[in-house]
């Protein structure tokens, strides 16, 4: 059986472990035979062995590993498995010594560390806890989803403050993808205070074309408050966020762009 992440309540406990007492590690590595990277890695293809990919994880993690006072006090290789099923043999193993808990907690937290661990993964070991969202304010969060035979409890953790909030529940709807990526004209065309643009009949308010807009005619109707600048799909603002209309909305707007064009 593969333990990969940390149980809770040992995490827990871990936290609250002494300042200053220093925490010995027994490290007991398998290897997979060959290197798992993913096909983007600059690694992939090279047919590299878990040692490889271990010892390139050893290499990169080690700054950290020193920077928080860690240090290996014994590494050997074991060579038979006497009391125990041989199946539990190990590849490695080692002792790293950290000055105490805080020390190990920083050390996986620490941004250079959670991006080289990346390589640990693909050999088959991962952190205790991943980031998975992003707060609109910036937060970092991840989620633990909790249920027998299906979802009651979903436990928040924001990954700065370590703050867990847990919520009951028995559905989760993820609701992602959903604000419009306007800035770019931000100054320029004008938009909803989502940051939607609006285009064509949006415009014309009490019968009247947005201020500042200097044609005789009306916005075309997916032209912006600025002639001859048009929006389509979802960043425009009442569109019903569908591909099938981003598509079609996309091909209108190179029609009226013709036409915008034919006057000039
Ligand atoms: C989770 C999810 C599920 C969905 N499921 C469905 C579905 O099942 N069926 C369906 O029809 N629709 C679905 N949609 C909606 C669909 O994805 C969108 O309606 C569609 O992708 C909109 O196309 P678009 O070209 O307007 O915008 P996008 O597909 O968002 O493309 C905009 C592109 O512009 C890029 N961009 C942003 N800012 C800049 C910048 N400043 N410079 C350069 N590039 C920039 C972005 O990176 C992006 O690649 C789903 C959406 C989400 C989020």
């Amino acid at each position: 059986m593969a333990y990969i992440d940390p149980d809770r309540e040992a995490w827990q406990v871990f936290k609250t472990l002494p300042k200053g007492q220093p925490i010995n590690m027994l490290n007991l590595i398998r290897l997979k035979p060959r290197a798992e990277y993913p096909a983007d890695h600059p690694d992939h293809g090279k047919d590299l062995t878990g040692l490889d990919a271990y010892r390139a994880y050893g290499r990169t993690s080690a700054e950290v590993f020193a920077r928080v006072g860690g240090k290996q006090i014994w590494v050997g290789k074991p060579q038979v498995m006497v009391t125990g099923p041989g199946s539990e043999a190990w590849d490695l193993a080692f002792i790293a010594q950290y000055p105490d808990a805080e020390a190990f907690i920083a050390m996986v937290r620490d941004p250079e560390y959670r991006e080289h661990v990346i390589q640990k993964i693909r050999i088959g070991y991962e952190l205790p806890y991943d980031v998975i969202g992003l707060m609109k304010d910036g937060t970092r969060f991840n989620l633990e989803v909790k249920g027998k035979n299906s979802l009651e409890q979903i436990i928040v953790r924001n990954t700065s403050t370590d703050e867990t909030q847990s919520l009951d529940g028995a559905a989760m709807f993820v609701f992602i993808g959903v604000r419009p990526q306007s800035q770019l004209v931000a100054d320029l065309v004008k938009r909803s205070d989502k940051g939607y643009i609006y285009t064509g009949p949006d415009l014309i308010v009490d019968k009247k074309p947005p201020q500042g807009w200097t044609l005789e005619r009306d916005p075309f109707l997916l032209e912006t408050s600025i002639p001859g600048i048009f929006a389509a799909g979802d960043v425009r603002f009442g569109t019903n966020h569908r591909v099938a209309s981003a598509v079609g909305e996309g091909a209108i707007a190179f029609a009226l762009m013709k036409e915008y064009l034919k006057v000039l």
